[in-house]
This record gives C-alpha cells, sequence and structure tokens, in this order.
C-alpha cells in the first residue's frame, strides 16, 4: 500500500481517550458439574418392549455429553475491561477497540510516542499505521449503529 497520507495521532492522546472509554465488570467464571450425570457426560437408558429390556450408554441430554456446565458468577470479581461492544474511530474508520490496545502496544514496545495513519480510504478497506519503521495493517469492523462508536481520532 502507497503512503497517501501523513496524519500524526499522538500516542499520549490516544491512550487518555482508551482510559476514558467505557469500561464494563468482569465476571469470573465457574464450571459446575452437571447434577444429571454426576460429571461424567454420559447416562444409562433404559427401554422395555415385549418383556425384553434394553439398554444403552449414551451422553447425557442434559450437558449433551460435556459433564459440565460453564457459568459466570453473579458478582463481578472487581475488575474491568474495557467495553468490546463500543468502536473507536480513526478517520473514517471504525475499529474493534482491540485493534487500537494492539496498535498502542507496539507503540510502547519501539517507545514511540507518535502513530501515522500513512493510508485509508474507505472506511470498508484496511488501515494502513506507520509506527517508527514498523508498518502496522488495522482491518475496520462493520458497524451499523454509529452511537456505538464512542471515541474518535484524527
Ligand atoms: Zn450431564
Amino acid at each position: 500500500m502507497d503512503f497517501i497520507l501523513d496524519k500524526k495521532i499522538s500516542v499520549s492522546e490516544l491512550k487518555e481517550k482508551i482510559n476514558a472509554f467505557p469500561k464494563v465488570d468482569c465476571f469470573d467464571e465457574q464450571e459446575k458439574e452437571c447434577d444429571a450425570c454426576s460429571g461424567y457426560g454420559d447416562v444409562d437408558f433404559e427401554f422395555s418392549h415385549n418383556g425384553k429390556d434394553y439398554e444403552s450408554n449414551q451422553d447425557c441430554p442434559v450437558c449433551d455429553g460435556s459433564g459440565v456446565f460453564n457459568t459466570v458468577s453473579k458478582q463481578p470479581n472487581g475488575k474491568k475491561e474495557l467495553d468490546y461492544n463500543k468502536f473507536f474511530g480513526i478517520g473514517n474508520s471504525v475499529f474493534n477497540v482491540l485493534r487500537i490496545e494492539e496498535l498502542l502496544q507496539v507503540a510502547e514496545t519501539l517507545k514511540s510516542d507518535e502513530i501515522t495513519l500513512v493510508n485509508q480510504t474507505q472506511a470498508n478497506k484496511a488501515s494502513l499505521f506507520k509506527i517508527k519503521e514498523v508498518e502496522v495493517l488495522l482491518m475496520p469492523t462493520i458497524c451499523n449503529d454509529l452511537s456505538n462508536v464512542v471515541q474518535n481520532v484524527a
């Protein structure tokens, strides 16, 4: 991709916007043993016909054979994470905020205080960023509801 833009984005500004990004509570995941099969994942079935008994051992229908249920704690565990249902706009494109965190990680690793947007054409095409000598290509996300784009730069 050609370098057609030279739009500087300050890493500290990006960090501030990430810090101000909406956050949600984190919950602990818990594994609960299926009480129908006691965690074995299979159960015995019996069937009688014309005085003859039939038996078979099959996947537990309650837990679908997994033996456990994954449940999420009712109480938040005190940690917070970014609300990944919300988006971050750069220029004309909208990104999953996870991509922005990755971009910041690259900038931090390279000890750069600036990220340059060097190629962006349409909102549905990849954007090319340059951090020092490293080029980072980010794919935008489809976002039909612009009210979910809660932060943006450039
Ligand atoms: Zn079960």
